[in-house]
């Protein structure tokens, strides 16, 4: 079986968009499987002839807070569970969230090897002030990324790459 790699995160953070700048291009997902904390995509990907399986842990559904925390801690747990490596997105804009901070926990107790990644930095100029808070999130240094411009991209899957 291929090595995976989990992209996991809250809502809107843009893990979508990252999977769509590395998954192979031609290749439509692999599997789909659905429900609340099962909702997730595989979709072949491939990195100076390394090949991995990418998995966007997407669609968590909205509930109620309880639940919303709830299944955000599951997709979370259920994300690493299966990874090889997990991709922790985050966004750049809106800082770190309690959101955030919680999935971060779920991620630390899993022992899996975790790449925090800062998304939505578009102007690699002005990235250092955004990314110094996501220190507090205790996984080490946070990584800087465009997932629509492409930015920190392939410096990030070096280091993906290197995991596996
Ligand atoms: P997901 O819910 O985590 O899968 O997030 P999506 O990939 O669907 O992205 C959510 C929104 O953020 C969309 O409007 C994207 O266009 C936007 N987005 C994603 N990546 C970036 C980025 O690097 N920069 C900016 N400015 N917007 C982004
Ligand atoms: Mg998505």
């Amino acid at each position: 079986a291929l090595p995976v790699v989990a992209i996991v995160g809250r809502p809107n953070v843009g893990k979508s968009t990252l999977v769509n700048r590395i998954a192979r291009k031609n290749e439509a997902i692999v599997h789909e499987m659905r429900g609340v904390t099962r909702d997730r995509s595989y979709h072949e990907a491939d990195w100076n002839g390394v090949h991995f399986m990418l998995i966007d842990t997407g669609g968590i559904e909205m509930g109620d807070e309880d639940a919303f925390q709830k299944s955000i801690r599951e997709q979370a747990f259920a994300g690493a569970n299966e990874a090889d490596v997990v991709i922790f997105l985050v966004d750049g804009r809106t800082g770190a969230t309690p959101d955030d901070i919680e999935v971060a926990r779920v991620l630390r107790k899993s022992g899996k090897p975790v790449l925090l990644t800062v998304n939505k930095l578009d102007n690699p100029d002005k990235e250092d002030e955004a990314l110094w808070e996501f220190y507090s999130l205790g996984l080490g240094d946070p990584r800087p990324i465009s997932a629509s411009h492409g930015h920190g991209t392939g410096d990030l899957l070096d280091e993906v790459v290197e995991e596996l």
